[in-house]
């Protein structure tokens, strides 16, 4: 058994040196990504509850690599965070996803999505001139500063700093800002009155439990709440039924975003839908 146990440690030890070093390759071709154009923009409908309309846009970065193939965000967003290419990924993702809405807006006009979400991580939003990056981005597009919302996290705003005064910044622009993944971070509740935002995002764990009993509501049911005492838009992630949906309205949800819905969707598939709503 000692052996055994010996051996699991040496290929545990071995399966680590491949893992840094599948990390750092990844990283250094993460910055090739950019400029070579293998990055592109899905959009998830927000969608009106109980209507189902689609309200906004949530923008989700896609790497299409020429060997790897589809890489999901959830494994190089974190790559790109570490070895600081989620600067110029950033970027390039706010530009995209403001080009993509004054596009929409210009062929489906009223009918065109309301705002369209695009996050950014800890390390973009603490970088010295983050605001003003998403100044030159609106003015370069033509979009609406009211048109774009900045989704970011608890845990990069929680200890203040840039992050904190970034978030500032953009709402003197008149830019949006959500706390995404709500109540997963760090200190969720006393970050609502230092940190000045407009929406909060529910995370899916509180949403999976709506359905159950009133326990594992209680969570998405006082979020619900804080939200309307405080005058903030909640948006329920990851709704993936119509029972949650229906339950979600029920306790006062008006905007949701989920597989039952829309998963994240091409601009033309976005643009499909909003021209099957205009004909409607
Ligand atoms: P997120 O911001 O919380 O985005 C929601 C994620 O949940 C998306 O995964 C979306 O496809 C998925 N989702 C939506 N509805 C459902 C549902 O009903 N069920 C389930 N199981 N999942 C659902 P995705 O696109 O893989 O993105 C994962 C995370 O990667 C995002 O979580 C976000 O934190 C990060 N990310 C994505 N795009 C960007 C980006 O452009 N910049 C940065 N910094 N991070 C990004
Ligand atoms: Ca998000
Ligand atoms: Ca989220
Ligand atoms: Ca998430």
């Amino acid at each position: 058994a000692k052996e055994q146990g010996r051996s699991r440690c040496v290929r545990y030890a071995a399966e680590m040196d491949l893992r840094a070093i599948e990390y750092a390759q990844l990283g250094a071709e993460l910055r090739r990504a950019v400029d070579s154009g293998e990055l592109f923009l899905m959009y998830q409908p927000v969608v009106t509850l109980p209507a189902g309309e689609v309200s906004a846009v949530e923008a989700l970065v896609r790497w299409q690599h020429p060997e790897r193939g589809l890489v999901s965000p959830a494994e190089f967003v974190p790559v790109a965070e570490r070895n600081g290419t989620i600067v110029q990924l950033g970027a390039w993702v706010l530009r995209e996803a403001c080009r993509q809405m004054v596009e929409w807006r210009q062929t489906y006009g009223d009918a065109a999505p309301s705002r369209v979400g695009v996050n950014v991580s800890a390390r973009q939003l603490r970088e010295p001139g983050f605001a003003q990056t998403v100044a030159d981005v609106l003015h370069e597009t033509g979009l609406g500063p009211g048109d774009l919302l900045v989704e970011i996290t608890e845990t990069a705003v929680f200890d203040g700093g840039p992050a904190l005064e970034a978030v500032h910044a953009l709402r003197e622009l008149g830019v949006s800002v959500a706390l995404d993944d709500f109540g997963t971070g760090h200190s969720s509740l006393g970050l609502l009155r230092t940190c000045p935002v407009d929406v909060l995002k529910v995370d899916k764990s509180f949403v999976d439990g709506v359905t159950g009993t009133v326990e594992q509501a209680a969570i998405a049911t006082s979020l619900a709440h804080i939200a309307q005492a405080l005058r903030l838009r909640a948006v329920a992630e990851g709704v993936e039924t119509a029972a949650q949906a229906k339950r979600l309205y029920q306790l006062g949800y008006r905007l949701a975003q989920g597989f039952h819905f829309a998963r994240p969707l091409s601009p033309e598939d976005v643009g499909s839908r909003l021209s099957a709503r205009a004909d409607a």
